[in-house]
């Protein structure tokens, strides 16, 4: 029956394109009389109406638009002035919204080649892989600076935050997005040659617990996390979560915890823009730092290795940190050789000691693993943004970095109710 459902579908989508043709075109091309203002303090005269081709999700349609035409503007900008394009949305672009909202949707959750076939297939809509790409990323910057008016209203307080929840959770955490060398020229980075194939992109969830399981352990509330990310600096995307967590009702009341592993951007930021927070460092991580010290001193998998891995496991789960750093350094004073390298996990310990109170976090039932966020890591970014052969570049990497955390964190929607483009 499949043949038969698709031979329906392309004769609708021809009466389709038809009716949207007359109704788009029922309007006299949006002729508003003999002269109307250029748009820079002077009036354009009409001269004709114009069709232009627009691609739109039921096929395409001619569309007959009155042209006015500014002779004082000529000389800088030869364009004419179209109202009608601007009421529909579709200056200077021949895709119709609905179609680059679904091109950037495609764009934004697989390889664009894909997503054309997507398109294709789902929609019966024929583009080109190009056109995927340059939409996605058009609609991933519109997004993004759409998110840059948002914060700036978000901290004047000129916007209204979600109902601020019982517990607030903020984690961070940076990955690796593969780019084209002029992106990481000069950059040092794990490559053998000291340099570097990847930019950092820092990601940060926000998320809400209100409950924990019959063991004590927190539960995440249902659909409550949200993202932001970009490749950028620290000092760049400090202000970035900031904005959402305020958004998401962070208040001088309200109880919050930054969740991150040992990177000391991520607790300058903690300190600078959350500082009543309580702050963890993930738990694994910090046991990660324990295996690698064993590691270094001990035959692997050995007894001895083993019994001094869940000795400090225990004490770990029983906040005793300082008897941590005094095991790690008796540890070094013993084993010459690795000293340095033992002694710098001890610091490790030392600097985010505070942090690792894990077994007050655990009787407060927050959460003490930063996996939230490193799931989102893999979601937001990994999936789209790292797979094989893939190179970005960083403006295209941010859009659609832009654009997944707006899909991701439920507000697709909204951006479509808002936003006006020029492609
Ligand atoms: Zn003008």
């Amino acid at each position: 029956m499949a043949a038969q459902e698709f031979v329906v579908r392309a004769s609708m989508l021809q009466v389709g394109s038809v009716l949207l043709g007359q109704l788009l075109n029922s309007d006299h091309g949006g002729h508003q009389g003999p002269r109307i203002p250029c748009g820079h303090h002077h009036q354009a005269d009409f001269v004709d109406y114009r069709t232009k081709p627009l691609q739109t999700i039921l096929g395409r349609v001619a569309l007959r638009r009155a042209y006015y035409h500014c002779a004082t503007c000529a000389d800088t900008d030869g364009r004419g002035v179209i109202p009608k394009d601007r009421e529909l949305d579709v200056v200077g672009t021949s895709f119709s919204p609905g179609l680059r909202r679904l091109m950037a949707r495609t764009g934004g959750q697989e390889p664009f080649d894909a997503a054309r076939r997507d398109l294709a297939e789902l929609a019966a809509v024929t583009v080109d892989t190009k056109a995927v790409e340059r939409i996605t990323e058009v609609v991933g910057t519109t997004i993004e600076a759409l998110n840059r008016t948002e914060r700036t209203a978000i901290v004047t307080g000129t916007v209204h935050p979600i109902a601020s929840a019982a517990r607030l959770y903020i984690a961070m955490d940076g990955t690796g997005v593969p780019c084209v060398p002029r992106e990481t020229q000069g950059r040092t980075g794990k490559q053998p040659d000291g340099g570097a194939k990847t930019r950092e992109a820092k990601l940060g969830c926000v998320f809400t617990q209100t409950t924990v399981d019959a063991q004590g352990y927190p539960i995440r509330d249902p659909h409550s996390t949200t993202y932001v990310g970009a490749i950028e600096t620290a000092e760049e995307f400090g202000p970035r979560l900031h904005a959402e967590a305020l958004r998401r009702g962070l208040t001088r009341q309200s109880e919050v915890v930054v969740l991150g592993d040992g990177a000391p951007w991520i607790w300058h930021l903690a300190q600078h823009y959350f500082p009543a927070a309580v702050h963890v460092v993930d738990l694994y991580h910090a046991r990660e730092h324990l295996g690698d010290v064993a590691k270094r001193v001990f035959t692997p998998h050995s007894k001895e290795s083993k019994d001094w891995v869940a000795a400090r496991h225990t004490e770990l789960d029983a906040g005793e940190v300082d008897t941590i750093i005094a095991a790690i350094k008796e540890l070094a004073a013993h084993a010459p050789r690795v000293r340095d390298e033992v002694r710098q996990q001890a610091e490790y310990f030392e600097t985010n000691t505070l942090r690792m109170c894990y077994k007050y976090f655990r009787a407060q039932g927050f959460f003490v693993g930063s996996g939230v966020v490193e799931a989102g890591c893999k979601t937001v970014i990994g999936h789209r943004l790292k797979q094989s052969g893939m190179r970005w570049t960083v403006a295209g990497a941010n859009a659609v970095i832009a654009l997944r955390c707006q899909l991701l964190s439920d507000r697709w929607e909204e951006v479509w109710s808002t936003l006006r483009f020029a492609a």
